[in-house]
């Protein structure tokens, strides 16, 4: 399935001003329909970063048998955290190719556990940026009902905020099977529970957006702040 990790090796042409700077790595994070996957699109586009999402590699192996996808299966199903030892090698050693060497990283939807961001700092794989999509739990609520995913591309719309390109796209978009409102309000519960867990790992570099921002406004409040970074980077400080 494609746009599942989706590999940007750089070319000499078609940068953005943003792709030809020092390559950055970066965690987002973020409820349930907060945007992150919007917002990773954006980045991934704009920064040429590898994007990671570990929900979509999981839906992936679930959806081709593989040996992890059928081990995952049930948890999935059942929106329960995928055990720790399933996921963690799975995901270090994809950042540690050399894609995501050379050209940075954007991790979405993990670490979850405190495990795994113990497990990520262990490998040596340290974010520039821990950006947090701040939303409550009525907006996600009500955005979740609206959700699609283009089983094709892994990109995400929203019927009424974000709709999908009309014509072959628009006919193939798919309602996920955890984007119930019984399942999401779990989700959300669990969403700030790992989040307590993780997010003094990341204090010195974590930018809070607010999420329930238009998605150009969302963008541009992380722009700032990567372009800082990428500034800094750049002189080597
Ligand atoms: P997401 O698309 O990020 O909401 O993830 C969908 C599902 O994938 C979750 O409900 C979990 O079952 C599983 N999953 C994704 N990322 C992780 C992770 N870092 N740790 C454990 N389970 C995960």
């Amino acid at each position: 399935m494609g746009g599942i990790i989706s590999s940007n090796k750089k070319k000499s042409t078609d940068f953005s001003p943003e792709a030809t700077k020092a390559p950055i790595n970066l965690l987002i994070a973020g409820a349930p329909a907060a945007g992150k996957g919007t917002q990773s699109e954006i980045l991934r586009d704009k920064y040429r970063v590898v994007h990671i999402s570990t929900g979509e590699l999981l839906r992936a192996a679930v959806e081709a048998k593989s040996e992890l996808g059928l081990k995952v299966k049930h948890y999935m199903e059942n929106a329960l955290l995928v055990p720790d030892d399933l996921i963690i090698d799975v995901v270090c050693e994809r950042l540690n190719q050399q894609d995501c060497r050379e050209n940075g990283w954007l991790l979405d939807g993990f670490p979850r556990t405190e495990a795994q961001a113990k497990a990520l700092a262990k490998a040596g794989l340290v974010p520039d940026c821990f950006i947090m999509i701040n939303v409550p739990e009525s907006f996600v609520l009500e955005r979740i009902t609206g959700r699609r995913v283009d089983p094709v591309t892994g990109n995400t719309y929203h019927i009424k905020f974000n709709p999908p390109p009309e014509g072959e796209v628009a006919d193939r978009v798919i309602q996920r099977s955890d984007d119930t409102e019984e399942k999401i309000v779990k989700r959300y519960s669990d969403f700030t529970a790992n989040i307590d867990a993780i997010k003094s790992f990341y204090q010195e570099v974590t930018l809070h957006v607010d999420g329930t921002k238009h998605k150009e406004d969302v963008q541009s409040q992380i722009a700032v702040k990567l372009n800082e970074i990428q500034e800094k980077k750049q002189e080597g400080k």
